[in-house]
């Protein structure tokens, strides 16, 4: 199912293809994220036309509403959103603790209020599997929980003990795809280790680091891959969860993760902030007024293919919803061609400098 093509000599980086039942998948690759069963403001057509291969979708959201008996009567989420490559489902274990109202924790699962109209759920492991056997997915993650950051030590591995239990069972509930462990331990290098080679132990088809982006500072994220990569099997993919910024990723590439999902380049479209190699651009800023340039030369999305900043710019200051489309289609296209180049040079044996490079020449606000 995975194939690791090349390696790079001077770091983890690695260049590999991880084969699912609705297509192939080169990696280190980045998956937009569609967490309503959409990803936001862009078609399915748009995210083949920019050579996205494969989503994320969500199993919290999508299991809230519009619920699983819609999910069965339109046979699954690939039918239902009109997506045919593969799709990444969550857990909803992060949801569940980050977004719900709990109610209690149990060795079964979580009893919580959900975030919409407030009515009683539960999801445990055994739920959570079937409800992404149910949308179809083509890899499924565990249930797990996220501790928050920062975590105290005790509750860090008692919490890791129950999540571990959760991965055995879900391990034993059949899915029609790939199924993922995550790696949990919080900021501590023990619990991260333990974690690595239990789930090593009870056998995934690959690995996300998990509970990282939680609000830590940027060591204690490469310190959670850190204490975690080294303990993996290398033959199987590395899922870096919920991250992160261009150079963040980089970073991770460097140090053997192979799989990424945010939300910024669409969240950060929202309020008018566009990718480039050089940092982000606030299109809302005044400077752009007059700019007739694109947000990015050389940049062959329908953003910047035919339109200038200036226009962009004023898109966004007034709200229009054209504005924050392309926006979102540059980003995610900026992401998409960020792996492309990431590949590219692991292939050519020339990533140290690309990573060099890429990270100098690359500051959170360009302009
Ligand atoms: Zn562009």
């Amino acid at each position: 199912m995975f194939e690791l093509l090349a390696t790079d000599s001077a770091s983890k980086a690695r260049r590999g293809r991880l084969t699912t039942a609705h297509g192939t998948i080169q990696t280190p690759i980045f998956m937009p994220v569609g967490t309503q069963g959409t990803v936001k403001a862009v078609s399915p057509d748009e995210l083949h036309q920019m050579e996205a291969q494969i989503i994320l979708g969500n199993t919290y959201h999508l299991f809230v509403r519009p619920g699983m008996e819609v999910m069965r009567h339109f046979g699954g989420l690939h039918q239902f959103m009109g997506w045919n490559g593969p799709i990444l489902t969550d857990s909803g274990g992060f949801q569940v603790f980050s977004l719900a109202k709990l109610r209690k924790i149990t060795e079964e699962g979580v009893h919580f209020q959900n975030h919409l109209d407030g009515s009683p759920c539960f999801l445990g492991p055994r739920e959570s599997m079937e409800i992404q056997a149910t949308l179809g997915s083509d890899i499924a993650m565990v249930f797990d929980e996220c501790p928050p950051y920062p975590c105290e030590y005790d509750y860090a591995a008692r919490s890791l003990e129950r999540t571990l239990r959760w991965a055995a069972q879900c391990k034993e509930v059949p899915t029609p795809g790939l199924k993922f462990g995550i790696v949990q331990g919080a900021t501590f290098a023990d619990l991260r280790r333990q974690s690595a080679e239990a789930l090593t132990q009870i056998g995934f088809d690959g690995y996300a680091v998990g509970g990282v982006s939680v609000g830590e500072p940027e060591h204690e994220m490469m310190a959670a891959v850190e204490s975690s990569e080294p303990f993996l099997p290398a033959d199987k993919p590395r899922y870096a969860m919920g991250l992160g910024t261009p150079p963040q990723m980089v970073e991770m590439v460097a140090r053997g993760v192979d799989m990424f999902d945010v939300v910024l380049p669409t969240r950060l479209a929202r309020n008018g902030t566009a990718f480039t190699a050089r940092g982000t651009l606030n299109l809302k800023n005044a400077p752009f007024i007059f700019d007739k340039g694109p947000i990015e030369e050389g940049c062959s999305c329908p953003a910047c293919r035919q339109f200038t900043r200036g226009y962009l710019r004023h898109l966004v200051k007034s709200e229009e919803i054209l504005g924050l489309r392309l926006i979102s289609l540059h980003n995610l296209h900026f992401y998409l061609g960020l792996m492309n180049r990431v590949r590219a040079a692991i292939e050519a044996g020339t990533f140290a400098e690309f990573h060099k490079e890429f990270v100098s020449n690359y500051h959170p606000h360009a302009e």
